[in-house]
């Protein structure tokens, strides 16, 4: 019995299992929506432990479908969770949760890439940005083809601070094919070192809690998942705009197996590439015969402040797109060229 005083532990009534309910209401999996359910509540609660306490929590599921994770997470003892599913015929069952969890949950047909999240909480949550991080979490078990572009876009939210991060350094928990994983987490040196890593890595701790085999899913996708956990930083390690950031890191790593200078001269047009960058590598103190894997994140942090400088002394530089210049290029050529062109980017 609950001590006097105390709210007793929240805790679902007797539901249908996630399977029978992935049977009652006919969900087979459609594969070209790349949707594989978690049904054993051991793992999903195992996912949902990894986000931390969650006792009064505000919660957002990403593409509940059935309902596994969503069970976990009302069984941690939240005070709110927001769900946003992309497929209407998974809406019944959540309702099914709804009403064993009354007042709880608030179901969402949308798309997540296009949901806005600055509202879906109330104001009183909001936390300063150097604060600890507010009582919201975002957790989902999402198909890949959306998880990267999704991460991508909260990696923004979080540098503008806007979107989920209006609330402060809300906590992300989500799973990631395996490969995609070693990336967001990869070090200096790393096989799997790229553009994700910096742009991960210098906006958030991100931790990689553990792997589910492809089996635990039903149907069982060709590839393993990883369970990956991101805290924004009070202070990104390169403070500059994230379209900056974003554009040095993606032109270091254009050329990953050339020396880092090859992939910094596609910052610059055609007539001052060679002198640019050998200013900007020069000044910014990096050695040019290094790989992209091999640069650590004071490296790209030096790269970043650099070549900020250079766009506050030339206007028209920021603006300057090697593949624009390209394409100008291959029009003006014949289409022999014009292939040889394409070899390069
Ligand atoms: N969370 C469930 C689980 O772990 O068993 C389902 C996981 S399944 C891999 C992905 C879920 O995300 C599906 O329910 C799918 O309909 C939903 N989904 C896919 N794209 C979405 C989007 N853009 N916005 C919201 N939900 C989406």
């Amino acid at each position: 019995m609950a001590a006097a005083g105390k709210a007793a532990a929240f805790h679902l009534p007797p539901l249908p299992t996630v399977g029978e309910i992935i049977k009652l209401f006919r969900l087979r999996a459609q594969k070209e929506l790349s949707q594989n359910f978690l049904l054993d509540l051991r793992l999903t609660d195992k996912i949902v432990r990894q986000a931390g306490k969650l006792k009064n929590a505000y919660v957002c599921e990403v593409g509940p479908g059935p309902g596994g994770i969503t069970r976990s997470i009302l069984n941690a003892g939240v005070q709110q969770l927001l769900l946003v599913e992309k497929d209407t015929r998974f809406i019944p069952g959540l309702q099914m949760l709804s009403e064993a969890a009354p007042g709880k949950v608030r179901i969402v047909h949308g798309d997540i890439l296009t949901y806005k999240m600055e509202k879906a909480f109330p104001n009183h949550l909001k936390k300063n940005w150097e604060d600890e991080p507010p009582n919201i979490h975002i957790i989902g078990n999402l198909p890949f083809s959306v998880s990267t572009p999704l991460i991508i876009k909260w990696l923004e939210n979080v540098s503008k601070r806007d979107g989920p991060f209006t609330y402060g350094r809300t906590q992300m928990t989500l799973t990631f094919q395996k490969e995609v994983a070693e990336r967001l987490t990869a070090n200096t040196g790393g096989k799997q070192r790229s553009r994700l890593s910096i742009m991960s890595q210098h906006l958030c701790t991100v931790e990689s809690c553990f792997v589910i085999p492809g089996q635990a899913f039903v149907p069982k996708p060709d590839v393993d998942v990883a369970v990956v956990h991101f805290t924004p930083l009070v202070q990104p390690k390169i403070q500059q705009p994230f379209e900056l950031v974003e554009k040095v890191v993606q032109s270091v790593f254009q050329f990953r197996r050339k020396y880092c200078c090859r992939g910094v001269e596609i910052l610059f047009p055609e007539r001052e590439r060679l002198k640019k960058t050998e200013q900007l590598m020069m000044a910014a103190d990096v050695d040019p015969t290094l790989r992209p894997v091999q640069l650590t994140m004071s490296h790209f942090r030096n790269l970043c402040n650099t070549y900020r400088k250079m766009c506050d002394e030339d206007p028209n530089l920021f603006a300057y797109n090697y593949r624009e210049e390209l394409r100008q290029k291959k029009r003006k050529r014949s289409p022999e060229s014009t292939d040889q062109l394409e070899e390069t980017v």
